[in-house]
């Protein structure tokens, strides 16, 4: 065990952003990297140790997750916030669209106060981050029957077929996604940056061992509580980077004293640090447009399945725009379709619609001192005064029902099925169990004059010298794209900024 009592650097949360984070600090630096992640570590992909679930890219497997829960501890009931807890983090069960938004997203972040996050500096970490998780656009022949007709009708409701959906610059258009899927393997930052490096003696990957709380001494922390396999243990470090992701970051920094004074303190928790902790937590929200097939369809599809064809989720975007639009798109069309069994009556299509820039703000927080107790969140979707992201998403339910009544889709499509047939009117949409998967923003990302930012624009937490945060949890605002290359950027961005220090 002695190896674990001191590193020069910890990295919490072995994710995402922090599989990349702790690759990037052994790569750049001399020092000796501790990754801790609460979850499994099934090794490199070569040792064949991984779960074919989580490897088969066909499905969204909820074999590892956390058990986050809407509204939890609040007495209504509530639904799943999915979140993976395994090393490679959510892109270890997640639907490998690797999608980079639109160019005002990261110029937003820029006009915020963050320098050195406009998209024209982070575009060399968006394509190291896609070479590096071997990023590919699926090709025409790949995608279903079901996903050609949708790619087909998109140009009768004016969404262009284009080439690229990461062009920063285009605002509408629908195409295949980019992804990072290798030979139906989900392609998860664990294979992508840890296995190179495994073996290396300053890097030490330690999976099962839950990060309880930082340790801190003035302005600096000066080790962490850790719960591992054999029990509680104290590790010792010069430098912590938490990649615990938009649930777990806060969580740790609340438990540690830094988060809001009061809610800190009904907890009996000392507060070191006042600091928006868990606040500004938001995600795009989605409604799942639910469609029966034409047995036309679903014998094309099962035809399509028995030639060894890949039903993975998200094959094909579009981005495009709501009547309320301003700047770049405000929508997403994702469709998908599947079976639940292998019967020709069991299959279902979803014309998911999502609003990319949603205002509504949840929180974070903590229900009790125990590492293990649930969180409280409360995504709080479509909350805004104005109703405006009810607005854009009831639009985008409109456009897209229009959509599936024009050629060739309408000759495909069945009827649409509960439950949203029955969303009649904007009031119908249900607000408790929308969304994208792509929650951001609870350590927020800003300058210290803005009393709702907690890190700075390098990552660093406001009043704490040694101590970063670097993940999905520290965007200001949620890019108009599915969140899982914008979070391996934000530790690729931060990372080359550390191992300069
Ligand atoms: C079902 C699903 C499908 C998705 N599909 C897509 C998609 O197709 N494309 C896309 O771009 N995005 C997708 N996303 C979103 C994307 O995967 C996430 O935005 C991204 O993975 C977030 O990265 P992260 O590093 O911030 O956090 P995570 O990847 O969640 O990493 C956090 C890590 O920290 C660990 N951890 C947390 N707390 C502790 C603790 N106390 N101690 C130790 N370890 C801890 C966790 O176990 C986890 O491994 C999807 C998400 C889900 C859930």
């Amino acid at each position: 065990m002695a190896e674990y009592y001191y590193a020069d650097t910890v990295v919490i949360g072995g994710g995402t952003a922090g599989a990349a984070v702790a690759a990037r600090l052994v790569q750049g630096t001399t020092q000796t990297v501790l990754l801790i992640e609460s979850g499994p570590d099934y090794g490199a992909f070569v040792d064949q140790r991984w779960p074919s679930q989580l490897l088969d890219a066909r499905s969204l497997p909820g074999g590892h997750d956390w058990g986050y829960i809407n509204g939890a501890s609040t007495g209504r009931p509530g639904h799943l916030l999915e979140r993976a807890r395994v090393i490679g983090g959510c892109s270890s069960h997640n639907g490998c669209a690797a999608i980079w938004g639109s160019r005002v997203d990261y110029d937003g972040w820029t006009a915020l106060g963050n320098p050195g996050w406009s998209a024209d500096e982070l575009l060399p970490f968006f394509k190291l981050a896609n070479e590096t998780l071997r990023v590919k656009r699926i090709s025409a022949s790949e995608i279903t029957p079901w996903q050609q007709a949708c790619l087909e009708t998109a140009p009768k409701i004016g969404i262009p077929q284009v080439a690229d959906l990461n062009n920063l610059d285009e605002d509408i258009g629908m195409s295949t996604s980019p992804v990072n899927i290798l030979d139906g393997v989900r392609w998860n930052t664990a294979f992508a940056y840890l296995d190179s490096l495994r073996g290396d003696d300053r890097l030490t990957i330690q999976p099962h061992m839950q990060v309880d709380r930082l340790q801190l001494e003035g302005n600096r922390v000066i080790a962490l509580e850790v719960i591992g396999p054999d029990g509680p243990l104290t590790v010792e470090t010069d430098r912590v980077v938490l990649c615990a992701g938009t649930y777990g970051s806060p969580a740790i920094l609340l438990r540690s004293g830094i988060g809001p004074d009061s809610e800190l303190r009904a907890l009996g928790i000392e507060a070191k640090l006042d600091l928006a902790v868990g606040r500004n937590l938001h995600d795009h929200p989605a409604v799942y447009l639910k469609y029966s097939g034409t047995p036309q369809l679903v014998s094309a599809m099962m035809d399509f399945v028995a030639r060894g064809g890949i039903l993975f989720s998200e094959q094909i975007i579009a981005k495009f725009r709501s009547k309320y639009c301003t700047s770049a798109y405000d929508l997403h069309l994702f469709p998908v379709g599947g079976p639940f069994t292998d019967t020709a009556d069991s299959w279902e299509f979803l014309l998911p619609v999502a609003n990319m820039i949603p205002l509504s703000r949840g929180s974070v927080q903590l229900t009790s001192t125990d590492p293990f107790a649930t969180l409280k969140i409360d995504t709080a979707y479509l909350s805004d005064p104005e109703g405006r992201d009810l607005a854009i998403l009831w639009n985008g339910i409109e456009l897209v029902r229009d959509y599936a009544c024009q050629p060739p889709l309408a000759e495909l499509i069945g009827e649409e099925i509960s439950p949203t047939v029955n969303y009649k009117a904007a009031e119908d949409v249900p607000s408790d169990n929308l969304h994208y998967y792509h929650p951001v923003g609870t350590c927020k990302m800003g300058p210290e004059s803005d009393p709702t930012a907690v890190v700075d624009t390098h990552g660093k937490v406001h009043g704490v010298d040694n101590l970063y945060v670097a993940d999905a949890s520290i965007m200001p605002v949620v890019p108009r794209a599915n969140t899982n290359i914008p979070a391996l950027v934000v530790g690729e961005r931060i990372s080359a900024w550390l191992t300069q220090a």
